[in-house]
């Protein structure tokens, strides 16, 4: 089959924009929303971890209870409410809601071998359960070994930042805490919050830098260090691959629609002769 020059040119411009859009995760900044949790509010009731499992039909756990013991993240549970102690003062205790920060640029995406994790444009990352295959490279790569293996589904599975009811709705957690403790909203709208917070007390925005920026914010009393929480280096190891792997995969597109054009405009020159 002949096609004309022009047909050509359009064909390769709308691949080109495809490719591009597909493999770069550049959105605007207007789009991005922050889950934000005020540490120094939270109560503990754990009313945002029934929720969390109500909206996802989440199976209950064996151990889960009310109590203050420590629980951890599973296939079946997303969000979890645990008491932290400063270690500087042991008599400080707080309460902290801990699930997925949705990282600007996640790790576990870029480590997903069949690409069954996907950055929606409000800043959500959500596996999706259809093409996961279990392999549990993305709890290796994942700074907070977030994503949890499911052992009845085989699937790696973790909070989606409810990404099927926002922006419309608040994620499911946001709404039921009954003292504010967290928020949801634009990104600027909700910096613009928590700024003067910490511009007046010596708080600290867990996740403003942390693993190259998250989409879920904390909002703490002193440096998580004094915590003992985990704390993501400011950039990812993946991040700088995936920038070398996106960048040789533009290269080589681009070489190969060059060559692809190179080709073709000789044949069709050779044509017209
Ligand atoms: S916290 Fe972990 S699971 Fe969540 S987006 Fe970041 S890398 Fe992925
Ligand atoms: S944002 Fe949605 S999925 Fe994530 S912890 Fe809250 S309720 Fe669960
Ligand atoms: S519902 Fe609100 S106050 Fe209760 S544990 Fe969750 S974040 Fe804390």
């Amino acid at each position: 089959m002949i096609i004309d020059r022009r047909k050509f040119l359009k064909i390769s411009s709308l691949s080109l924009i495809n490719f591009i859009v597909h493999n770069t995760n550049v959105w605007a900044e207007k789009d991005r929303y922050i889950k934000f949790h005020d540490v120094t509010k939270c109560i503990g009731c754990k009313r945002c971890m029934s929720a969390c499992k109500r909206w996802n039909k989440l199976k209950l756990d064996r151990n889960e209870d009310l109590t203050d013991r420590e629980t951890d993240l599973t296939g079946n549970t997303w969000v979890v409410v645990n008491l932290i102690r400063d270690q500087r003062n042991v008599e400080n205790l707080f309460y902290i809601h801990w699930a997925c920060q949705h990282c600007e640029k996640p790790a576990c995406m870029g480590a997903c071998p069949v690409s069954a994790i996907k950055q929606y444009l409000t800043g959500a990352v959500v596996i999706d359960e259809n093409k996961c295959i279990g392999c549990r490279y993305c709890y290796q790569s994942c700074p907070y070994k977030i994503p949890r293996f499911d052992f009845e589904k085989r699937v790696s599975r973790k909070c989606t930042l409810c990404y099927d009811r926002i922006p419309r709705l608040k994620p499911a957690c946001v709404e039921a805490c009954p003292v504010s403790a967290l928020d949801f909203g634009l990104r600027n709208e909700i910096l613009s919050k928590v700024k003067p917070l910490l511009e007046k007390k010596d708080y600290y925005l867990l996740g403003e830098i942390e693993a190259g920026g998250t989409n879920f914010l904390t909002l703490l009393p002193s440096p998580p260090q004094n915590f003992g929480l985990v704390v993501a280096p400011p950039k990812t190891v993946n991040e700088s691959f995936d920038k070398l792997r996106i960048s040789s995969y533009g290269i080589l597109t681009g070489l190969s629609f060059f060559i692809v054009f190179y080709l073709y405009s000789k044949v069709f020159k050779h044509d017209q002769n």
